[in-house]
């Protein structure tokens, strides 16, 4: 029992170490990622349900890796907070999202870029200094680029982060809630923050057709946001049935694999042209 017990232990020294040799592997590559330009955006489309044409993307980093190929960014987000590479790193993918927003108006599409925000960046007393450089270097029209935050980040609604909202906010971008439904908030904010958009977490969305609970909650989130004058977006629709049922409780943009997998910026831009997609 001992030996085992022993075994035991150096089995898990030896994968924790194995964790920490990734951790810094990937910690000591981001920085060198952002300068040899490794990271780039996948789109995901998103659909106005009345309409049902493309009217935006979501911009999702990737880090295509010289040795590792295509890393997701669940593998290195975390790494670039915990470092604070994120605030540099998300820099970049403004910019950039900002840039091909502007490129797709410039073709004749009006398309909305959305940007995920990190607690760091939300922290930060230049955000609005950061975002204002962003769409006068790209000449892109602050209606068109949205913003995400969690609701996890408003939690520590400090004075520098409430600020930092109404400053964004007063520039004309749009602010969505991301991950809405999982952050334990008191909703109280909603009122308050000058949000535009709910969207409504994929755990709500993938059984919906299946979960009453699911079903139930999502209804409930989407006359929330409509009584607040509030878009209410569903992400994570994987089949017909989803949507339709999500048609049916009004909800009003959607996002997911059924509508278009997160890919390059050509092929949101061929959705996008389609009459009628969805
Ligand atoms: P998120 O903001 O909730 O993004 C949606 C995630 O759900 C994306 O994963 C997307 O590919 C995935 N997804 C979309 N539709 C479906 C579907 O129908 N089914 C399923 N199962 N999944 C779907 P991805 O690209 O791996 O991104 C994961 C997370 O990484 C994002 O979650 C976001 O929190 C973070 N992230 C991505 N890009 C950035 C960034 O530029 N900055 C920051 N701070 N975080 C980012
Ligand atoms: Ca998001
Ligand atoms: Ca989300
Ligand atoms: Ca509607």
């Amino acid at each position: 029992a001992k030996a085992s017990g022993r075994n035991t232990h150096r089995f898990f020294a030896e994968a924790m170490n194995a964790e920490a040799v990734a951790h810094l592997s990937i910690r000591g590559g981001l920085r060198r990622a952002l300068e040899r330009g490794e990271f780039l955006i996948h789109y995901q489309p998103q659909v106005n349900l009345d309409s049902g044409m493309v009217f935006g993307a979501e911009a999702l980093i990737r880090w295509n890796h010289p040795e590792r190929g295509m890393i997701p960014p669940g593998a290195f987000i975390p790494i670039a907070e915990d470092s604070g590479l994120i605030v540099p790193i998300g820099d970049w993918v403004l910019r950039e999202a900002c840039r091909q927003a502007a490129q797709w108006q410039a073709a004749g599409l009006p398309l909305t870029v959305a940007v995920n925000l990190s607690a760091r960046q939300l922290q930060r007393p230049d955000l609005a200094r950061t975002v204002t450089d962003a769409l006068t270097d790209s000449g892109l029209d602050p209606l068109f680029l949205e913003l995400e935050l969690t609701e996890s980040m408003l939690i520590q609604n400090t004075d520098a982060v409430l600020e930092n909202i109404r400053r964004v906010k007063a520039l004309g971008v749009q602010l969505s809630i991301d991950d809405f439904g999982t952050g334990y908030s008191n909703l109280s904010y909603i009122g308050r923050l000058a949000v535009d958009k709910l969207k409504i977490d994929r755990s709500f969305i993938m059984d919906l057709c299946r979960n009453h609970d699911s079903a139930r909650i999502t209804a409930a989130v989407i006359q929330m946001a409509h009584s607040l004058n509030l878009t209410a977006v569903a992400e994570g629709v994987e089949d017909a049935e989803t949507l339709e049922q999500l048609r049916q409780l009004r909800c009003d943009v959607a996002q997911g694999y059924f509508l278009g997998r997160p890919g390059p910026a050509e092929a949101v831009e061929r959705a996008a042209r389609q009459a009628n997609p969805f």
